[in-house]
């Protein structure tokens, strides 16, 4: 799940994610400034490194990361619910409701491991290319 965006520079309307690109909820880790490799103009991005974020920021970023686990937990969760009854038989009616609420928890902790090593992954890739000097990646 996601939405599509097209981010392109100020200047020369030149595209960083190559025409429109699929994106999950948006959040305010990031390159600060990208420069276009076309006209080398700086745009300037709203986003933050992990390092340079006040608390609140680093909370706002942390929010955004809920909202994405929570959609990515959504069909995960219908998956895990179809394994789970398959295992226990046809008897669904009696333990339904249980079965959907260890679908969900199960759905929603797969989910948060899953976040939780993506964004570790993403906040150490950002400040490193950050330190080498990059300036032209749309990593997010
Ligand atoms: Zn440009």
């Amino acid at each position: 799940m996601g939405y599509y965006v097209n981010i392109r520079c100020s200047k020369c309307r030149y595209s960083f994610t190559d025409g429109y690109a699929r994106k999950g909820v948006s959040s305010n880790l990031g390159f600060p400034i990208i420069v276009c490799p076309n006209c080398k103009t700086p745009n300037l991005t709203g986003k933050k490194i992990w390092s340079q974020m006040t608390t609140s920021e680093r909370r706002q970023y942390f929010l955004s990361r809920v909202k994405q686990t929570l959609i990515n937990a959504l069909p995960l969760f219908i998956i895990v619910f179809i394994v789970i009854g398959k295992f226990i038989g046809s008897n669904i009616s009696n333990e339904g409701y249980g079965i959907l609420i260890l679908s969900g928890l199960i759905a929603i902790l797969i989910s948060s491991f899953i976040s939780f090593i993506n964004s570790w992954y993403m906040i150490n890739k950002i400040e490193k290319k950050y330190r080498e000097g990059d300036t032209e990646s749309v990593t997010i």
